[in-house]
């Protein structure tokens, strides 16, 4: 016996929850949000104070905060298609937001569930296209959804709701809870369409920052030097990209009259003082970086709020105990950094994804867990959680024993990340990459550029230079190409990649060999 196993048998005999919590199948709750960068919860540590999310970093500190949660194609249906699926998109077969649909005869992770007597249910974005299937209850937003007074679907049936969509998704959410059959286990998956773009907050937190100024991030007028044309030629910047609904210059169509007053006593004065003032270049960059955090993080307001009404109502049932609940994101976001917001890229900032877990008598309280890990992960670990078998095929892993603080000692140490949509929106070419901890080797393909970049984020961690081609990085190219070559094997990555994959219209023209 290893003195892990005494250890653990101790922790065991001194903690009799742990091993009731595993005979009885657990509920799930997943909290699931939209372009949720980790930089703004202030669990991860933010150094720029951008905003308290108490609630989230209730989860973290009740459970696990996971540090390098990253996302196989960070764009918002990919991720959904990988999350039920446990597969990446090639396997799924939903690559892009354009002309992807979700194929629903395929086994996902609720369809499993709800057939081991789960009772299951989606409320909010699904994004996914086709109808949710292996769910005993579903009312999502139809596409991107509205932020105020949204029409959803409610199993088949359409209505429209009076108010501001995450509110509704978390209410929606707790009237589910309330109605189930509590001699049942659950799986429900709140999904908010917020903080996504136009980031338009909650009326009642439109003066939640009082006129702050922010801190800006050091790369907010990033020059693109040292890096490939693919960097330089994107169309997501705050200077270029940035729209007038974007700056709340012009007002949103969904509001009612009386939202609308609201909405203009609050905004109108501010952009006749911005029209006055009439800003350009740098300045005008720095009106509209203050604009979109104030935005953004007013929407993350209502979504840490959602998080604990749904924590209140498990402590207030007695449901807490035996609930694994998750927050999480469907992949990270740019604020400001690199003078961009979206995501896309195999970047830091779009490539990792916030995810806190709990689940008392199995997760230590407060711990952090630092491993690569993925939303991939999610399917296989649910179905671990309720002890029902996954099925082959699945390309993630349990995150069952990390989330018992025992990570196996062949977790993997590489990962296989591919964005395909291409060019519209945003102009972000097509590239896969081998992800480690401190490295990315980057291949970007597209007719008109073809060329690797090499990151290394222990010298550079704002990934600010590709060292493709610094000699002393020669042997560790060679060995993630490697790796590459053995992922992409491994995760059956077909080649060439099918020319739908990038949602255009027109073939996109090059040899695709990959
Ligand atoms: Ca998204």
């Amino acid at each position: 016996m290893t003195l892990r196993t005494v250890f653990f048998v101790m922790l065991g005999l001194l903690m009799p929850s742990l091993a009731q919590a595993e005979t009885k199948q657990p509920n799930i709750v997943f909290i699931f949000s939209d372009d949720h960068a980790y930089q703004a919860i202030s669990a991860y540590g933010d150094s720029k104070k951008l905003i308290e999310t108490p609630n989230i970093d209730r989860i973290a500190k009740e459970g696990m905060r996971f540090d390098r949660c990253v996302v196989p194609n960070s764009i918002c249906g990919p991720s959904r298609a990988t999350i039920l699926t446990g597969k990446y998109s090639h396997a799924n077969g939903f690559f892009n937001n354009n002309n992807s649909r979700f194929d629903s005869t395929q086994v996902t992770f609720p369809k499993l569930m709800q057939a081991a007597g789960y009772q299951t249910a989606v409320i909010g974005k699904w994004h996914l296209v086709s109808e949710p299937v292996g769910f005993d209850y579903w009312q999502i937003l139809p596409g991107q959804g509205a932020y105020y007074n949204p029409p959803m679907n409610d199993n088949g049936k359409q209505v429209k709701h009076e108010g501001y969509v995450t509110d509704i998704i978390s209410d929606l959410s707790i009237d589910w809870l309330k109605k189930r059959d509590k001699k049942k286990p659950f799986v429900l998956m709140s999904q908010h369409k917020a903080p996504h773009r136009e980031w338009s907050p909650a009326l009642r937190h439109l003066g939640h920052d009082k006129d702050r100024v922010y801190p800006e991030p050091e790369t907010l007028f990033d020059d693109y030097k040292n890096r490939g044309l693919a960097v330089r030629d994107q169309d997501m910047t705050l200077e270029k990209t940035f729209s007038q609904l974007d700056a709340k210059l012009t007002v949103p169509g969904s509001l009612n009259a009386e939202q609308r007053k609201v909405w203009n006593e609050y905004y109108e004065p501010r952009n006749e003082a911005f029209r006055k003032a009439n800003p350009t270049g740098k300045d005008l960059i720095r009106w509209r970086y203050n604009r979109y955090m104030h935005d953004y993080l007013g929407c993350i307001k209502a979504v840490d709020e959602a998080v604990g009404k749904l924590l209140k109502y498990l402590d207030d049932e007695g449901l807490a105990e035996n609930t694994l609940v998750i927050y999480s994101a469907d992949q990270g976001f740019y604020l400001g950094e690199h003078g961009w917001f979206d995501k896309r890229w195999v970047f830091e900032e779009s490539l990792r994804t916030p995810m806190v877990a709990r689940w008392p008598g199995v997760t230590k309280p407060g711990s952090v867990n630092g491993d690569i890990t993925s939303i991939v992960d999610f399917a296989q670990t649910f179905l671990d959680a309720a002890n029902i078998p996954a099925p082959e095929g699945m390309q993630g892993r349990s995150l069952m024993p990390l989330l018992k603080g025992q990570t196996p000692s062949d977790w993997r140490k590489s990962f296989y990340y591919h964005y395909y949509e291409y060019p519209q929106p945003h102009h972000v070419r097509p590239h896969y990459a081998v992800v480690t901890n401190r490295h990315k080797l980057i291949h970007f393909y597209t007719p008109d550029v073809d060329y690797w970049e090499l990151y290394d984020r222990e010298k550079d961690p704002q990934e600010l230079r590709n060292a493709f081609d610094d000699p002393e990085n020669a042997a560790v190219v060679v060995e993630l190409k490697k790796e590459l070559t053995r992922l992409q094997k491994e995760l059956k990555v077909p080649n060439p990649i099918p020319e739908e994959a990038y949602g255009r219209s027109a073939p996109m023209n090059q040899g695709k060999k990959k």
